[in-house]
This record gives C-alpha cells, sequence and structure tokens, in this order.
C-alpha cells in the first residue's frame, strides 16, 4: 500500500461527513487523503432523514443525482396521542423547489455516492480503507499524523488535518480536547426492519399508542422496503434486555399490528440510542479542524445530526481551499468555528426541545407533554406546539465575514448571514435553472437588472477573476444585459426584496455576504478583494 507521505488536507474519518469535504475539496482542485479505519461503508441504523440542504450540498459534488434516484422523499408527517391524530405537519414547499424538504435514505447510501463523486472530481482525493490515525502531533506549519495500516505503521505530514472521525474522535482525544454538554437519560430502542408496505412515506410518531401503552413510537420508511421503529422505554427497563430480539420483535409486532401492516417482516439491526446535547468550545486549533459529530452530538430528534455535519463540510470546503491557494488568509478558517459553533448552538436548542418533547426527561416535562397532547385533540392553535421541527439551514447574523448591511429595508431572509433562498430562474436559452445549482464553486455576483452601464461595470470586475481558479461568476437577473437570466416566477423580487439595481454578493456555500442597492465600483472592491486578491480594493486611479 503506497500513501502519500505528505498531503495538503489530511481527512481523519471517511464517515459521510468526511467523504463529502473530500469530494467538495477535490471539487476545488484540492488534493486530500481519507483515512478510515473501517473496510467499507458504515452499516447498522444510522441517519435516514437528508435535508433540503444537504441535498444541496451534495449536489455541488455531483451526488445529489444517485440521491435522488434511490432517497424517498417527503414533505410532512402526522402524529397520533393514543389512537387519534392530533397533528398533521406540511414543511414548507412548492413544486416549483429543486429539492423536496427531506428524503430518506440510508447512511451507507450517502457515503457511497459521496464517495462516487469524490472519484468523479478533478482534484486528487484518495480514500484509504482500513487505516486508523492512531497519533497526533500539530506542528508549527502542519500536523504529524501515524496511520495504522494492517499493523504497519506510516507516518503522514499534512498542511491541514480535518477530523472527522465521528462521536468518539480520536483526534479529540489526541488533543486532549472534550465536548461539552449534556445528555438526556431517556432511552429508544432503534430497529430497522424489512417489510413491504403501500404506505405513503411521511414521518409518523405515536404518543402511548394502545401497540405500547405509555411509550412512543417512531417510524419512517427507507428505500429498499426498510422501515425505521424507533420506541422509547421505560426509565426502569434494563438496556441489555431491551435490545434482546425476545423482547423487541412482540412490541414491534403489536404495533405493526394495530395500523394494520401484515405483510412477513424481519429485523435487520436493533440497538440502543439516547439523546446527547454536546459540543466543542471550537472547531479549529491550530491546523487541526473539526467537523460533524467529531466536533458535535446533536440529538436525533429533529434530525440535525448528519446534516449539520454536511453543512460544516459545505461551510469548511471552500475557505479551506482559498487558504490553501494563497487566495485568503488563514485567518478565514476561524470564521468556519464561529458560524459553525454558533450553528451547533441553535442545533442544540433546538434539539433539546425536540427530545425534551419526545423523550420528557423528568414529570414536568411529562405533564405538559400530556397537557399539550391532550388538548392539541380539539384545539388547533396547541398543535404548533407538537411539531418536530425538522432540521434547516441555521443564519450567520454575527459572522464577522459579514458585509454592512447596504439594503436593510429589503427581505430579511436575504440579509448578509442567511443562506440565501433558492431561485427558480431561466437562463439566457430560457432553460430552468436554480440558483443553488451555481455554488459549490466560486463566489457568485446576482444583479437585479441592471442597467447597461451596471452590468458592463460588473462584467469588469467579474472579469478581473477569470484567471483564479474559481472565479467569480456574475448572474444578471432581468435588465439589458443580452446573457441576462429571466425570473418567469418573481422570485427574486419575492424572495430577496430585489429592486433593479441591486446587487448581492452570494459565498461559495450559498451565504449572503453582501447586499446594496446601486453600490458603486468601490464598495464591490472592498467587498471581493479579501476572496479575490487580483481586484485591488481600491479602483486605479484614473489617467491624468
Ligand atoms: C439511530 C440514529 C439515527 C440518526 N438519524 C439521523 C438522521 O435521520 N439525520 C441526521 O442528520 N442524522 C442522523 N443521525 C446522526 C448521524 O448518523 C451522524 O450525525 C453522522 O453519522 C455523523 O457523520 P460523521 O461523518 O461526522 O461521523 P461517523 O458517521 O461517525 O463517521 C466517522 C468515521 O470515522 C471513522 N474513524 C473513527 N476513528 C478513526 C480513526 N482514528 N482513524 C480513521 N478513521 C476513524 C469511523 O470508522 C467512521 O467511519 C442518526 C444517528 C443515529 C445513531
Amino acid at each position: 500500500m503506497t500513501l502519500p507521505s505528505r498531503v495538503p488536507v489530511l481527512i481523519v474519518g471517511g464517515g459521510p461527513v468526511g467523504l463529502t469535504l473530500a469530494a467538495l475539496l477535490a471539487r476545488y482542485g484540492i488534493a486530500s487523503l481519507t483515512l478510515e479505519a473501517d473496510d467499507s461503508y458504515c452499516s447498522g441504523s444510522r441517519a435516514i432523514c437528508i435535508s433540503r440542504r444537504s441535498q444541496e450540498i451534495l449536489s455541488w459534488t455531483g451526488a445529489d443525482a444517485a440521491l435522488t434516484a434511490t432517497g424517498l422523499p417527503w414533505t410532512g408527517g402526522r402524529s397520533y396521542y393514543r389512537d387519534r391524530e392530533v397533528l398533521r405537519f406540511d414543511m414548507p414547499h412548492d413544486p416549483l423547489q429543486r429539492f423536496a424538504p427531506m428524503v430518506n435514505i440510508q447512511q451507507y447510501f450517502v457515503e457511497e455516492y459521496a464517495h462516487q463523486a469524490m472519484l468523479r472530481q478533478p482534484g486528487r482525493a484518495t480514500l484509504q480503507w482500513a487505516a486508523r490515525a492512531v497519533a497526533v502531533r500539530p506542528e508549527a506549519d502542519g500536523v504529524r499524523v501515524e496511520a495504522d495500516l494492517d499493523g504497519q505503521r506510516r507516518t503522514i505530514q499534512a498542511d491541514w488535518l480535518v477530523a472527522c472521525d465521528g462521536g468518539r474522535s480520536s483526534v479529540r482525544e489526541a488533543l486532549g480536547l472534550k465536548l461539552e454538554g449534556m445528555q438526556y437519560e431517556g432511552r429508544y430502542v432503534i430497529v430497522d426492519i424489512e417489510q413491504a408496505s403501500s404506505r405513503p412515506v411521511e414521518r409518523l410518531a405515536w404518543f402511548d399508542p394502545p401497540s405500547n401503552p405509555g411509550s412512543t413510537l417512531l417510524m419512517h420508511r427507507q428505500p429498499g422496503n426498510v422501515w425505521r421503529v424507533d420506541y422509547q422505554i421505560r426509565d426502569d427497563e434494563d438496556a441489555a434486555e431491551a435490545v434482546k430480539p425476545g423482547n423487541v420483535l412482540p412490541r414491534v409486532q403489536s404495533h405493526l399490528d394495530m395500523i394494520g401492516e401484515t405483510a412477513p417482516w424481519k429485523p435487520l439491526w436493533i440497538s440502543l440510542y439516547n439523546a446527547k446535547c454536546l459540543t466543542l468550545e471550537r472547531y479549529r486549533h491550530g491546523r487541526v479542524l473539526f467537523a460533524g459529530d467529531a466536533a458535535h452530538l446533536v440529538p436525533i430528534f429533529g434530525v440535525r445530526g448528519l446534516n449539520s455535519g454536511l453543512d460544516d463540510a459545505g461551510n469548511l470546503a471552500w475557505k479551506l481551499a482559498w487558504v490553501l491557494r494563497g487566495q485568503a488568509q488563514p485567518d478565514l478558517l476561524d470564521s468556519y468555528s464561529d458560524e459553525r459553533v454558533h450553528a451547533t448552538r441553535q442545533n442544540l436548542a433546538y434539539g433539546a426541545k425536540s427530545t425534551e418533547f419526545m423523550a420528557p426527561p423528568d414529570y414536568g416535562f411529562r405533564l405538559m407533554r400530556e397537557a399539550a397532547l391532550r388538548l392539541a385533540l380539539t384545539d388547533e392553535h396547541v398543535r404548533p406546539l407538537i411539531n418536530p421541527r425538522q432540521s434547516a439551514p441555521i443564519a450567520y447574523p454575527g459572522s464577522l465575514l459579514n458585509l454592512a448591511d447596504g439594503a436593510p429595508r429589503q427581505s430579511p431572509g436575504a440579509a448578509p448571514g442567511q443562506p440565501a433562498p433558492d431561485l427558480l430562474l431561466a437562463d439566457a436559452d430560457m432553460a430552468p435553472c436554480y440558483l443553488s445549482a451555481c455554488f459549490g464553486q466560486g463566489f457568485v455576483l446576482l444583479a437585479c437588472a441592471p442597467d447597461t452601464a451596471q452590468a458592463q461595470r460588473l462584467r469588469a470586475l467579474a472579469g478581473a477573476t477569470r484567471t483564479a481558479p474559481d472565479p467569480l461568476r456574475l448572474l444578471p437577473v432581468g435588465g439589458a444585459a443580452p446573457d441576462a437570466w429571466g425570473d418567469p416566477h418573481g422570485h427574486l423580487r419575492d424572495r430577496f426584496g430585489a429592486r433593479p439595481g441591486s446587487v448581492y454578493l452570494l459565498r461559495p456555500d450559498g451565504y449572503v455576504l453582501g447586499r446594496w442597492d446601486h453600490p458603486d465600483d468601490c464598495i464591490l472592491r472592498a467587498a471581493l478583494a479579501p476572496y479575490y486578491p487580483m481586484i485591488p480594493a481600491t479602483a486605479p486611479e484614473p489617467h491624468a
């Protein structure tokens, strides 16, 4: 086995986050080596619900086609209290959107598709199976890692190391870092079963169902006639006993009987879960960065674990690429930590609320849940309280990267630090195109109906970056420019609050960096110069 002895980026952990990061970096032309301790993709009950934002991030690598072909899209769900429906919810969705709000798909497929995407990218990305990082030594200009491959030791020198080695991260341990936070006592048995069914794909929850009195039970359909069944066990139940098939199968059977699923079935995996709300205080430690479960553990309720890990990868990939290419200073990577720690804290707050509902930690929470469920039977105003709050991208309103808001009267949903709302536009040939498909490359300058002079000035700015590896992309929408895209659904006006002359600078990960009404060149140059050094912050002096 030949492994490179020096790499720009070493990724420890080839789970979904490590592999997606490798694919994104390769898309930016950045070589990486991923060490994965196991010899194949994950098995067992892991993530199944992949959010719209995660689908977008995977699309930047080209992994979305396989994901969409295999995954089961869904838009809502139902909750029952005992034998009565108390909530029917729909996630924000309209048929013009590029991706479903959520698809159900087993985590090992996500890993496989990210891996295939990584191999298709032009940058050199290598995955080494059965290779475990066993020692990590941070150095002034990089990181030195000892890896174990089939009992043989290898030393690898990396400019940057990204720890994607999961909840029990050995990199975290090697650096003497600890996750901080709390974990809940309530335990859930997680069972994946195989059973043919024609039931629609939706999130199903039962509180105190006749099939399992006193318990809470969740069901999610997955590709290949697989169902995820999660149910809460009593506090006094013994963990080892609770996962024995002799105890699990009758409870599952009782529920299948209750909902009228009569086809033969068999269990695939049985495990036990309890929710944790834990995070590192910082995700950058010199030249070591943390992403995914190595950085944070978020409760599964609300499905923000893998989804937030993919957001970590989307945030980190462009920043690492810009730093490695010398297009930005290394302190850009501090913003990765600031932004993603902020996102984790938000995710933990949502995750904690969901957990307190799904596995009430004490008598007070149990009583409140009981009251909410009883009231929800008759009072529709109470029903939002039991909505499961599924994963959504988190805004970074306090990010130091954000530029002063030059158009504060426009839509707050497109202010600096917000994830740019997606737009269904029509390109110059009238073919439908999504704004989100433009991300994962260079920055985007989105211009609303620029007049001829403004379009010319913006084009000159974009043209100045054409020698950069990922140049600035000008996207004029409406107006006089011959290459302008159309906005047949009025999305730019409605979702951004754009007016003719408005300009938006969007980051490669799809976040709004700045917005202005009729910005002059000085403003735009100053905004772009930190990322495109060929653009001087001030315009050249006019000739005398
Ligand atoms: C029952 C369950 C249901 C879930 N459902 C959802 C869901 O629906 N949606 C969601 O978003 N999240 C969900 N999650 C969370 C999700 O599974 C995790 O957040 C996700 O696996 C994190 O990915 P990762 O790549 O960071 O870490 P992992 O998936 O843990 O991958 C880490 C990898 O690092 C490798 N590794 C470890 N140590 C080393 C080492 N020293 N050297 C080399 N390799 C190493 C491991 O072998 C592993 O492959 C669920 C989790 C569980 C348990």
